[in-house]
């Protein structure tokens, strides 16, 4: 048993509220330690601290800014084990998987190095007689990040990394499901030279969230979550005067043409429809074949391989998925199933039944796999965020199209065809933020921006890539004219470039 607080000033700190939260082992179920729930007092404790540190942070310059993240991607290298042990043992996930979690946000901190490029910013000589103008990208102040569990390391990394080498000081609070990751990048950060105040952690529940969007000191929230808190969020903090970007749920199709490599588009689905159990935000849970030979194809083709999943465990080397994250997961889950079966759609293989010897207390389910599924079934319209996979079988083409376009969510889609023109017509037309050909998860690398479109996504600007360059720093335009280029007298009329 452990008890996690708070990560503060530059170091650990207890929580005092008195309140905290189980962190449970999924896969056998049992409690393994507590983390604190901030009160009102401990957010502002982490403020105060981040305000006192920030003026001086923003005014290093960009290249020591760098160094920081190139120690600090040293030492996420050099402590890969140690962390990927400690993520798969709160959240579930094999061992391999908690390794890539890490390596993507790992990867945002390379992007960032780049900083003083980055923030770089433009400059018009002789604007207009003696006149020169410029913008320049200033830090915001102090930025918060709200994180889902299901990536407790990438998801803070991509808040915490572009905010802080554009000058910011950041706020982050965790899920409290899996809270131990980000208390040891935020420690590791500290190693690598980031002054104390600049990177807290805060941990807590609804509590900490409201504190943090109504605190007036905070001035842009970024949120990773579900569909209902990211449109909370966003409401909230846009009322309270901050800028926000908040990051939704879920529902991603793959369309399988008839042309398409069945072998390839079978394996693909394996792997980004159950993956991690399926608690991802880019997980694949619709395959939409068109035809009813490539979705009779599909179906022998995937049945067998569902089947053989190997579950277990994230000790288990061997393992493709591990356990869901909570009971309470376990059982929404559980119940989706359940509803599928009732509301008609043919369950192919059923993992309801899926026990594990030594670990019957285990959040576990075997992979599910629905024929038949129609748009008006639950399982069809709800992000299930489990290891159930739904074939929605289309007659033609454009009937396959119109299924993720007037789907509630917008996040990822993908086709698999060897057909170059409807691949292209395909990724233009589809109203869904990003999109895969032949690519089963099209997660953009960090030099690129994520974000979906629709439920998926409230706000204008993306995670990593440029665009949170742009969401972490303010434009200031400054216009000179010396007094040597001043003629005249006193101008009433507004300028303009006649
Ligand atoms: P969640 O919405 O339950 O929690 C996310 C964060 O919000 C946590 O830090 C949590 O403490 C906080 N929170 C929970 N309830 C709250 C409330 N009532 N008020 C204020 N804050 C609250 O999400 P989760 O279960 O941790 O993560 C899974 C969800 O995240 C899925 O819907 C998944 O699709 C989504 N997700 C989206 C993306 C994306 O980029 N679009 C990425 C990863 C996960």
């Amino acid at each position: 048993m452990y008890e996690l607080g708070h990560f503060i000033d530059g170091k650990r700190v207890a929580g005092k509220s008195g309140r905290v939260s189980n962190i449970f082992n999924p896969a056998t179920g049992e409690v393994q330690g507590t983390v604190a729930l901030a009160s009102d007092a401990e957010l502002s404790a982490a403020v105060e601290s981040a305000k006192a540190a920030q003026p001086k942070w923003a005014a290093t310059n960009p290249q020591r800014r760098a160094r920081v993240f190139m120690k600090f991607v040293e030492l996420l290298n050099a402590n890969m084990n140690e962390l990927a042990e400690i993520l798969s043992r709160e959240h579930g996930k094999t061992i391999e998987d908690a390794k890539g979690d890490l390596i993507r946000g790992l990867e945002v901190c390379e992007f960032v190095i780049g900083i003083p490029h980055l923030q770089k910013s433009e400059f018009t000589e002789g604007a207009g007689p003696g006149i020169d103008m410029y913008s320049i990208r200033q830090a915001v102040g102090i930025g918060a990040g709200i994180t889902p569990f299901n990536f407790p390391a990438m998801i803070p990394m991509w808040m915490f990394a572009p905010a802080i080498a554009c000058g910011n000081a950041f706020i982050l609070k965790p899920s409290e499901r899996d809270p131990s990751v980000p208390i040891r990048l935020a420690e590791l950060m500290i190693e690598a030279g980031l002054p104390a105040g600049i990177l807290n952690v805060v941990n807590g529940d609804k509590g900490a969230v409201d504190a943090i969007l109504t605190h007036p000191d905070i001035a842009a929230v970024s949120f990773v979550g579900s569909t209902p808190i990211a449109r909370y969020v966003y409401g909230t903090a846009a009322m309270n005067g901050k800028r926000a970007q908040c990051f939704g749920g879920a529902k991603n199709h793959m369309i399988i043409m008839p042309d398409a490599d069945m072998d390839q588009a079978a394996n693909a689905l394996m792997g980004a429809g159950y993956g991690s159990a399926g608690e991802r935000c880019m997980a694949i849970s619709v395959a939409v074949p068109v035809g009813e030979e490539t979705a009779n194809r599909l179906i022998e083709k995937l049945t067998p391989m569902v089947e053989s999943l190997r579950i277990g465990p994230y000790t288990d080397e061997k393992a493709d998925m591990g356990p869901v994250v909570t009971k309470e997961a376990e059982q929404r889950i559980r119940s989706l199933i359940d509803s599928g079966v009732e509301q008609g759609a043919k369950l192919v293989v059923d993992g309801r039944d899926f026990k594990l010897q030594g670990y019957e207390q285990g959040h576990f389910i075997g992979g599910c796999l629905f024929d038949n599924v129609t748009p008006d079934m639950d399982i069809y319209k709800t992000e299930i965020f489990g290891p159930v996979l739904s074939v929605v079988r289309a007659k033609t083409y454009e009937e396959a199209l119109d299924l993720p376009m007037k789907h509630e969510y917008g996040n990822g889609v993908a086709i698999y065809t060897r057909d170059g023109d409807a691949a292209r017509d395909f990724a233009s037309r589809i109203n869904i933020g990003m999109v895969g050909v032949n690519v089963p998860i099209p997660v953009p690398l960090a030099y690129h921006s994520f974000g979906g479109w629709k439920s998926s996504s409230f706000g204008d600007l993306n995670q990593h890539g440029t665009d949170s360059i742009k969401f972490w720093t303010r434009t200031k335009t400054i216009t000179e004219r010396w007094p040597s280029g001043i003629k005249g007298g006193a101008e009433f009329v507004i300028p303009t470039m006649k």
